[in-house]
């Protein structure tokens, strides 16, 4: 008696090859046999007709850290199709952290990735072991493959105060890297965009390449610039990965700001001639036109360096405000400043904590402050005092035909960058980014079906074995005999993303079921409640 049989689908196993008809035959949390009209007796059978079988989706840039431990069914991801999550990404991670900072990284880790209070994550973890084993306990509703932020180790060696490191500091963090590599991290992530990462100098993660290089794990990198300096980031990515010999994720690639839209041919000319020359790179993207961050983005660095507090500080004292006004507006002038590469109009607040604003969630900064008839960037600061300097935005700075031409490129693989969410307790609030409940299933609609912009098997294996391979979870994302039974069945004829920017919670259309090792998570669009997830 085996356990489940899945009957009449097509089947499109990742790799890339055509689909086929044909029933998949499971058995103790594997394939057994993928073939014609298998007739063996099964405790269970599921009649795929009419729907496509694939690989349960790997989405190698995602940031559920925090939200899984709010709710680990994950549901926003699993309703995509997503049977297992990369997380730890853009250099935030939730270990290892010395207990000696818990209160105020719980206070900015609560604060800065939405949702609840710090009573509700409740505890970190002083090293990546212990993590993990933390999680191994949880029951998951999906599968997690963590890796450690660099934003992470700078905090664990220093609390949330930000300046660059010393020499001695700096190898205390690599010390801290190695160990949590040989503890179970599947690699590196990096925020070069942002504080304290972005102190981190280009040597320094050189260096870092060469221990996860020893470890052969990949080297995820959210590089230092996506709009005014996006070329040389991405050389600098390149260079990380031929002067360390370590894989290199570029994460979210993206022609940030008009003035670098249509650009792609540029872009790939760089790419491309790196991986001729055998540079380990490669790359992943959301298919949307927004990116999803904070509006203290467009404070300098200067405020932030010791978090929070310190920006709230120097934004209530009216001396150090018109200090931070002037600087703006001199950034501004020259060009370089987030507000050039997407002004007010296209600010769009996504998510507050205080009920007082929450009318603001889904407007733009520019319309808000009209309505207020306050200047806008007198409004910025003021809602982010108020806000304590957790202000969550969607940021309209990207073009839709750059998009799909990075999307068509055969070696980009499609990733969320977002966090699981639920349309119900804690997660349910905000007018959060659409890609948190939409990007796996906005690919195949949209650009697979609607626009025919590329092919379902192409799609597929940009979502299965392509990050399986980058990850080297060689025993998954692809459907064979002996691989471990994550499927998904959908159907191509009506699945789609729902999300929008102004109605983001909402689950997608057309992805019926969703199995994990060989337990049915996703049942005809309904959860059953299995928690089978493990970490990997
Ligand atoms: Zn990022």
């Amino acid at each position: 008696m085996y356990d489940l049989l899945i009957k009449n689908g097509t089947i499109i196993d990742g790799s890339g090859s055509s689909g086929f008809r044909a029933d998949i035959l499971v058995n103790a949390g594997k394939i057994e046999s993928i073939g014609p009209s298998l007739k063996p007796e099964c405790k269970k059978e599921l009649d795929a007709s009419g729907k496509i079988v694939c690989p349960g989706f790997i989405d190698i840039h995602s940031h559920t850290d925090t939200t899984i431990l709010i709710n680990p069914k994950a549901e926003s991801k699993i309703r995509q199709g997503v049977t297992t999550e990369i997380v730890g990404n853009c250099g935030m991670g939730v270990a290892p952290l010395p207990t000696e900072y818990t209160e105020e990284v719980l206070n900015h880790l609560t604060l800065n990735t939405d949702f609840g209070d710090p009573g509700v994550i409740g505890k970190l973890w002083a090293s990546f072991s212990e993590y993990i084993q933390y999680l191994n306990e949880l029951p998951l509703g999906i599968n997690l493959v963590p890796l450690v932020g660099y934003g992470t180790l700078h905090t664990a060696v220093m609390g949330l105060k930000s300046r660059p490191l010393t020499q001695n500091e700096f190898k205390t963090l690599g010390t801290l890297l190695e160990k949590s590599l040989e503890e179970g991290a599947a690699g590196l992530s990096t925020g070069l965009e942002y504080i304290p990462d972005s102190l981190c100098p280009p040597e320094e993660l050189i260096r870092l390449g060469q221990i996860l290089k020893r470890h052969n794990k990949i080297y995820a990198s959210h590089i230092r610039s996506e709009a005014q300096s996006l070329f040389p980031a991405i050389e600098e990515a390149i260079h990380t990965a031929e002067a360390s010999g370590c894989q290199v994720e570029i994460s979210h690639l993206k022609l940030g700001g008009k003035f670098n839209w249509g650009k792609t041919d540029h872009l790939f000319e760089i790419l491309e001639k790196a991986l001729s020359r055998g540079v380990p790179l490669s790359w992943d993207q959301y298919p949307y036109i927004a990116w999803g961050t904070g509006l203290a983005d467009y404070m300098p660095d200067w405020v932030k360096l010791e978090g929070y507090p310190s920006l709230i500080k120097a934004l209530s004292e009216p001396s150090s405000r018109k200090k931070i006004r002037q600087e703006i507006e001199t950034r501004i002038k020259t060009g370089n400043h987030p507000y050039n590469v997407a002004p007010w109009e296209d600010v769009q607040i996504s998510l507050l904590g205080s009920p007082d604003n929450k009318y603001m969630e889904g407007q733009k900064v520019s319309e808000i402050a009209q309505q207020l008839d306050i200047d806008p960037l007198e409004f910025v600061f003021d809602l982010l005092v108020s806000e304590k300097g957790a202000v969550k935005t969607v940021v309209f700075c990207m073009d839709e035909t750059d998009i799909k031409t990075i999307l068509k490129h055969p070696l980009t693989i499609i990733a969320s960058d977002g966090r699981a969410g639920a349309d119900y307790g804690a997660l349910n609030t905000g007018k959060t980014h659409p890609r948190y409940y939409g990007t796996f299933p906005r690919i195949l609609g949209k650009y697979v079906r609607e626009e025919k912009l590329l092919s379902l098997e192409m799609a597929i294996k940009k979502m299965t074995s392509m990050p399986a391979a980058m990850m080297g979870l060689h025993d998954r994302g692809t459907l064979a005999p002996n691989k471990i039974a994550d499927i998904t069945i959908f159907d191509p004829e009506t699945v789609i993303d729902i999300a929008t920017y102004e109605l983001s919670r909402q689950y997608p259309q057309g992805i019926e079921t969703v199995i994990i090792a060989g337990n049915v998570v996703i049942n005809q669009g309904a959860h059953t409640g299995k928690m089978v997830g493990q970490v990997l």
